[in-house]
């Protein structure tokens, strides 16, 4: 499906036909994105918001119609609320420096999650040695979804926020968001979603789930890299402090005395990245025209085919519910990265190792695994070369 869009996908890798299965990692990006960015450099590009020229104007107008169409990707309600960003990780930081500051001080706590991506445990972590806040962590099942009873028990007057993932790069849960939020709301506690697996996966809309904050990356979304989104609740983003200082973030400058820019500017100090905020945004299109129900619907049959095929290997351990695009496992005695570097010499390419999810590692009693992600381009006959590939490979050991 759609493979013709994707030129790196006819590459060879050591003589074989690649198969790319590393789309948790980043995915590959479709010939639209890469015109559109082209295009931009080759006859636009200006630095944007600071000209008055023809070209600085044009940038402009589309870095912020790129603004617009994530805003309508995400469902919010006004741009004021769509931050850039260069990716999950700095969208996740600026909550964790600017919400920390406006809102959290010594002994209030966050309650994550065991399953979390180091990018939503580390930033917590530095708060905690600035501001000594209290992480607290709700526990998953031993079949890997989150325990949501541990977590109802995980609330005290002192929690101010709720940071989780909406779905597991190494388990491929799908965590219920709608209970998750509810929760958190009935104890007036925002939530914080990191949507970086979910957003390639699964429809979004900010309002209907009444999120606070949520973050994803461009280039898991068939975007460029070095380009993300953090979507605020305009009432939060109002009362929380800059996160950067710098041009663009400012209203009015002297040594005695700074004022800020509105939103979302507050929290865009410098020169933005605004050819990629255009190539997200035809990426977004891209994703958008084919119909992420139809996408979801492709990656599901895959994936169910793909445990089904992964299942008929002796000594298959598959770890967690694998269900949105992305399914873990391990061989037999097989170490994860012998069996990841053979199958790359057979030009597959899948990840190996702890997926910056340690905690979830020592969780599972394992140092890492073997994953394979899905993406709307890849097929049900890759992944038969796939299993016969990891069949190969298990008769050597
Ligand atoms: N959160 C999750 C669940 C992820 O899988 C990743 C990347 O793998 C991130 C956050 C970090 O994303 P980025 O490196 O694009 O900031």
């Amino acid at each position: 499906m759609f493979r013709q869009d994707f030129p790196i996908l006819s590459r060879k890798i050591y003589g074989h036909q690649l198969v790319y299965l590393d789309n948790a990692a980043t995915t590959q990006k479709p010939r639209t994105v890469i015109d559109a960015m082209t295009d931009e450099y080759l006859n636009v590009n200006a630095n944007v918001h600071r000209g008055v020229h023809y070209l600085s104007q044009q940038a402009t107008e589309l870095m912020e119609q790129a603004r617009e169409t994530v805003r309508a990707f995400l469902g919010a309600r006004s741009t004021s609320e769509i931050i850039f960003t260069r990716g999950t990780t700095e969208s996740i930081n600026l909550v964790a420096a600017s919400f920390g500051q406006a809102f959290m001080s010594e002994c209030d706590e966050i309650i994550l999650t065991e399953m979390e991506h180091h990018s939503n445990i580390v930033p917590w972590q530095l708060l905690r040695t600035r501001a000594r806040i209290i992480i607290k962590v709700c526990p998953i099942t031993d079949d890997g979804h989150l325990d949501l009873e541990a977590l109802s028990r995980l609330f005290t007057s002192r929690t101010r926020l709720l940071a989780c993932t909406a779905v597991s790069n190494v388990l491929g849960t799908v965590n219920p968001l709608d209970a998750i939020i509810n929760m958190a709301h009935d104890h007036d506690v925002p939530v914080l979603v990191d949507a970086a697996q979910a957003a390639p996966h699964i429809p979004i809309d900010v309002q209907s789930l009444d999120v606070d904050f949520l973050a994803f990356s461009g280039h898991k979304i068939y975007g460029p890299t070095g380009i993300g989104v953090l979507y605020g609740k305009e009432a939060l983003l109002q009362q929380m402090p800059p996160f950067m200082g710098g041009g663009e973030m400012i209203g009015r400058v002297s040594f005695e005395h700074t004022t800020f820019n509105e939103l979302p500017y507050k929290f865009e100090a410098g020169t933005p990245d605004y050819v990629a905020c255009t190539g997200l945004a035809r990426a977004l299109d891209y994703v958008t025209d084919i119909g992420l129900d139809n996408i979801a619907a492709h990656e599901h049959d895959l994936v169910t085919y793909a445990i089904q095929r992964l299942r008929e290997i002796p000594d298959m351990r598959i770890f967690g519910p694998s269900t949105a695009g992305v399914i873990s496992f391990l061989v037999g005695n097989i170490h994860h990265l012998d069996l990841g570097t053979l199958l790359d010499r057979l030009g597959i390419a899948v990840r190996t190792g702890h997926h910056c999810a340690e905690p979830l590692m020592h969780r599972l009693g394992i140092e890492g695994t073997v994953r394979a992600s899905f993406a709307l381009y890849n097929t049900r006959a890759e992944v038969d070369t796939l299993v016969a590939a990891i069949e190969r490979v298990r008769k050597m050991f």
